[in-house]
């Protein structure tokens, strides 16, 4: 791990007042979720062609895919934990100058790790619930799947109004939620610092607030396996697994708070 460029991202920790963090698939790898391009995969079992938002309005044939792929995919995510990247931004926010923390994860670890809800900006939707694409109405997610199991049901519908019911998750070709989308640019916008953690950066509008971000002052850093199309504008790249290098970013910051706190 490059020492410098972590003493550099443990500075600005410190010396940041509003800070937005940003999270990508990346983030939950180390908690045994794989991201998109991990072979092996569910990716490898379904195509996402047969997935999109369009070809589940369209037929029952879809539908029935769609929850199939979704039951599959879902047990992983209910049992996993979070690891030391998901707590690390636990502990930015305890030092009381988290504004956002704004993901494109669908898992629900910074949930289950103590962030708070009111700081969670889930820009591509949850697991945890399930919706009517039509009245809008929500559900926890077991609320629904044990229906369905008791009742023998493969495509279930909303009880209020007969509309097809999906979970709460952004389907390909499925616009992101205007109000959630927006409220995540205002943030990145007003921060000081801007931490991305575990993102290719490639999946777009998402992948602009980082630069956004830049544009209104802020300070970038980013923790990431692999290289990103952004990171030419970053001030500090922590190049890594997010766990680890999550974990050692937070000790060195809590080296320089101890030597603050000393003076
Ligand atoms: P991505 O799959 O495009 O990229 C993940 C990035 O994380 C890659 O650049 C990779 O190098 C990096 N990475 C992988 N393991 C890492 C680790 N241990 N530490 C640090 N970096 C690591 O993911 P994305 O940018 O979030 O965007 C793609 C889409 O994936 C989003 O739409 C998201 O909703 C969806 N997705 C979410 C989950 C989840 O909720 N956990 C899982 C799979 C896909
Ligand atoms: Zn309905």
């Amino acid at each position: 791990m490059d020492t410098d460029a972590l003493k550099t991202a443990a500075r600005m920790l410190r010396d940041a007042r509003r800070i937005v963090v940003f999270t990508g698939a990346g983030i939950s790898t180390e908690s045994g979720i794989p991201d998109f391009r991990s072979p092996g995969g569910i990716w490898s079992q379904y195509n996402p062609d047969d997935l999109t938002y369009q070809k589940f309005r369209s037929h029952e044939r879809y539908r029935k895919l769609y929850w199939e792929y979704d039951r599959a995919r879902y047990p992983p995510m209910r049992d996993a934990m979070p690891n030391a990247a998901h707590q690390a931004v636990v502990e930015i926010e305890k030092t009381g100058r988290l504004l956002a923390l704004i993901t494109q994860n669908i898992d629900g670890l910074h949930l289950k790790a103590g962030n708070s809800p009111d700081k969670i900006y889930e820009l591509h939707g949850t697991v945890r619930e399930v919706t009517c694409l039509d009245c809008n109405a929500r559900w926890p997610r077991e609320e629904i799947t044990d229906m369905m199991d008791r009742e023998g049901i493969e495509v279930p519908h909303c009880p209020h109004c007969g509309g097809p019911l999906k979970c709460a998750t952004i389907a390909f070709g499925q616009s992101l939620p205007a109000d959630v989308l927006q409220e995540a640019f205002v943030h990145a916008r007003a921060c000081d610092l801007f931490i991305t953690i575990g993102s290719s950066l490639v999946v777009q509008p998402a992948c602009f607030l980082p630069l956004d971000a830049k544009r209104g002052g802020a300070s970038l850093i980013l923790a990431n396996l692999d290289a990103t199309p952004y990171d030419q504008y970053m001030d500090v790249v922590l190049k890594g697994k997010a766990g680890e290098v999550m974990d050692a970013l937070m000790k060195q910051h809590r080296l320089l708070q101890g030597e603050v706190d000393a003076r």
